[in-house]
């Protein structure tokens, strides 16, 4: 009896280390499909507003990117993607579920939150709000007004030197991004084969 219990014990701490050890490599394989997809062209602007199954979301979504877009999710902060996204240079950011235009770099500030910022939407008419209380206090959700997805939540009044004092606090996993240099290039292509 004496014996039994220290090694229960020890067997209890290896299951522990060893789930531990699992997640921390789901969470790294999920981190690779969170790369901000990068694109030459800009895509077809849906005219209609773009409603799908959630069977359909899930085979045209990451896992990562349906977590966020379609249940409300949140990135990890100080991420891949946010790393990524502090990199890029001049372009346009679009919707990964449904692709319509929602911002520029034009309005990206750095706020150093850990999560891509922006203090305007470029295609304002494109995004909607809704007020959600997910933490116990009223926030503002910002989602797609295409697709309806969730894009993440926007902050007032934070002392930001920017033109709005807004930070659109957005999950960088849910965005489609086209470089400004790419699609100069394609518009000079597109007007000498004219
Ligand atoms: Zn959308």
């Amino acid at each position: 009896m004496k014996t039994i219990f220290p090694l229960t014990l020890a067997f209890a701490l290896i299951a522990a280390v060893a789930w531990i050890q699992a997640d921390d490599e789901k969470s790294g394989t999920d981190e690779k499909e969170t790369i901000i997809k990068v694109m030459k062209e800009a895509p077809k602007q849906p005219k209609e507003p773009v409603e799908r199954t959630e069977e359909e979301w899930k085979k045209i979504l990451t896992p990562e990117q349906y977590r966020i877009l379609r249940e409300e999710g949140t990135e990890r902060a100080n991420g891949k993607v946010y790393d990524e996204f502090k990199k890029q240079g001049a372009g346009t950011y679009y919707c990964a579920g449904c692709d319509a235009e929602l911002f520029t770099s034009d309005e990206k500030f750095d706020s150093r939150c850990g999560w891509p910022s922006f203090y305007d939407p470029a295609k304002a008419k494109n995004v909607k709000y809704k007020t959600d209380f997910h933490l116990g206090y009223a926030r503002t959700e910002v989602r797609c007004k295409i697709c309806d997805g969730h894009l993440g939540h926007v902050f007032e009044g934070e002392g930001f030197d920017t033109p709005t004092d807004k930070r659109y606090c957005i999950n960088g996993t849910v965005l489609k991004f086209v470089p400004a240099a790419e699609k100069a290039k394609k518009d000079e292509e597109k007007k000498k084969a004219e």
